[in-house]
């Protein structure tokens, strides 16, 4: 006999980075705690749930909960005494009007491999990102990440205060994908802040800014 196996959704939890429906119906036997704040790693709401599912201290160890997000309506699992919150906090800003599906999914999935611990995984997706995001502004296709990295710079793509993040960032990926290489949770933060700001400025600025009128003539016919 056997119930319902669970298996992964094929479209991760989430994807994309826009809002997530909450999860309906109720948790059962929530308890009464008093408020954690926690930013969650689902929807990236900042929360500060006062119910809760215990494991109260023992003389075994301390306690931990498990919170549920009032947003997403997920669950949350937090161990203070050793820093452990999972789904991790989400790094990284929504950005409203990415037009492509491709690039909000990859950068979505950039920001869950950070909150879940796996900053290579990040930096991998990142330097795709970044890749897909220079030719998308006019580079060559199938060159390097240093040569993308360089573009990105020398045609004031990014600003001149991100200059010195772009050449750190290229520096770092001089090794092509099949040379091993670990990284740490500050390279991977580092690297999703330029794909953050690119992100925002490529696709959500421009969509803030009034759109220019057509030049109306004498007879009032738009030119075009
Ligand atoms: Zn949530």
């Amino acid at each position: 006999m056997g119930g319902t196996i669970y298996s992964p959704p094929l479209i991760p939890l989430g994807v994309g980075s826009g809002f997530m429906d909450p999860l309906m119906g109720n948790w059962q036997n929530l308890e009464s705690v008093s408020a954690e704040r926690y930013t969650c790693g689902h929807c990236g709401a900042e929360v500060g749930p006062d119910k809760a599912y215990l494991k109260p201290a023992t003389a075994g160890g301390p306690s931990a909960n498990i919170f549920i997000c009032p947003s997403c309506r997920r669950p949350t699992f937090i161990y203070e005494s050793e820093d452990v919150q999972v789904p991790g906090r989400l790094v990284g800003r929504t950005i409203s009007g990415i037009t492509e599906p491709d690039v909000d999914a990859l950068y979505s999935e950039a920001r869950r491999c950070l909150a879940s611990g796996a900053p290579s995984a990040t930096v991998l997706v990142c330097r795709k990102l970044l890749m897909h995001l220079a030719v998308r502004e006019g580079a060559d296709q199938n060159k390097s990440f240093k040569h993308y990295a360089e573009y990105l710079a020398e045609n004031s793509i990014v600003t001149k205060a991100m200059v010195g993040m772009v050449d750190h960032i290229k520096d770092q990926g001089n090794a092509e994908n099949h040379e091993l290489e670990v990284r740490s949770p500050e390279d991977a933060k580092t690297i999703l802040k330029l794909v953050e700001f690119l992100l925002a400025s490529i696709y959500e600025l421009p969509g803030m800014v009034p759109q220019p009128e057509l030049p109306i003539d004498e007879s009032g016919d738009i030119d075009d």
